[in-house]
């Protein structure tokens, strides 16, 4: 078996749903505060890591029902459990093999501290997973920015192994996912993207693009500080005085997200769920009539 194929092999074993390659030249337009080389002075391969996140823990939220199996898996499990274990597998494999490689987890605080040289980059150094992904050959990003692919849509978490491994890549993606329907951006609690794809880079022949999504618009619904999409918000909470519900999440999950993707992941998966554009099928739809906002009196 191929060193890429035992690779990917662990990777899968460990729970990775998705695994690609990147050499890394596909990297070669990235900004230079971007690079893979601004976290390891020698990569030679990027492998690209998808796991998904659970599509019931998605559809509680989209019922109104159920908060804490999205936070616990998809932040909790994913990040600190899953992610950490399924890249030091693949790291230790390649370290005996004699080469170094470095897993890129998520979340990450980057660009912290002061470069430790002249003309060197503030670590800590950070490259973007979407794009890891995009360069992997895996998928390309929906118009939300969200990375998107045919197993999964916007399902999925990504993770990163930067090594000098010379790895076989994966041709890039070439098909479209996304079909610029807009749903994402239509129901968006914060109304932040854009209908538009303003963004563009290129990774070999390949042009990817998304909207610019303004983050600052997404993070008030997106942790749940917006009475029309929480229902755990009293007339009295604000950041200082936050509801129960939100402390015990940050205190059992270490995180606490309320809008659970209403627009970018859970309207997109319907629309790409109805209309053929991923390869699975399910049982339950994943919108059901209208979304839910609660009303007024309710609050
Ligand atoms: S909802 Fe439509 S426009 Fe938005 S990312 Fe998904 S497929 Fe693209
Ligand atoms: S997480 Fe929610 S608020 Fe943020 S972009 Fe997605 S749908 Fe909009």
């Amino acid at each position: 078996m191929s060193l890429t194929s035992e690779v990917k092999k662990i990777a899968r074993k460990a729970g990775a749903d998705l695994v690609g390659i990147a050499s890394i030249d596909r990297f070669d337009n990235a900004p230079a505060d971007l690079h893979p080389r601004t976290i390891f002075g020698h990569p030679e391969s990027v492998i690209a890591l998808g796991c998904r996140h659970l599509r019931g823990s998605l559809k509680v939220i989209e019922e109104g029902n159920y908060w804490q199996a999205y936070n616990c898996d998809s932040y909790q499990y994913l990040n600190e459990i899953l992610a950490p274990h399924m890249l030091r597998k693949i790291t230790v494999f390649l370290e005996d093999q004699g080469y170094t490689s470095v897993p890129i987890h998520n979340p990450f605080s980057s660009h912290q501290g002061r470069p430790v040289r002249p003309g060197g980059t503030r670590p800590d150094g950070l490259i973007s997973l979407r794009v890891v992904g995009c360069a992997a050959g895996l998928g390309e990003l929906g118009l939300s920015k969200l990375f998107l692919t045919p197993q999964f849509g916007p399902r999925q978490r990504m993770f990163a192994l930067l090594t000098d491994a010379v790895l076989d890549p994966d041709p890039l993606f070439t098909g479209s996912v996304c079909d610029n329907c807009g749903q994402c951006a239509k129901a968006c609690p914060g109304d932040a993207i854009p209908l538009e794809r303003s963004v563009e880079f290129k990774i070999g022949d390949r042009v990817f693009s998304h909207a610019l999504l303004d983050c600052e618009k997404c993070r008030y619904p997106h942790i749940g500080w917006d009475p029309c999409y929480s229902p755990f918000l009293k007339p009295d909470s604000s950041p200082d005085n936050p509801p129960e519900y939100y402390k015990w999440l940050d205190t059992r999950f270490r995180h606490h997200t309320i809008c659970g993707g209403r627009g970018c992941i859970r309207m997109c998966m319907d629309h790409l769920e109805r209309t053929g554009r991923i390869e699975k099928r399910y049982q339950t739809p994943m919108v059901e009539g209208e979304q839910w906002i609660i009303e007024e009196e309710l609050r």
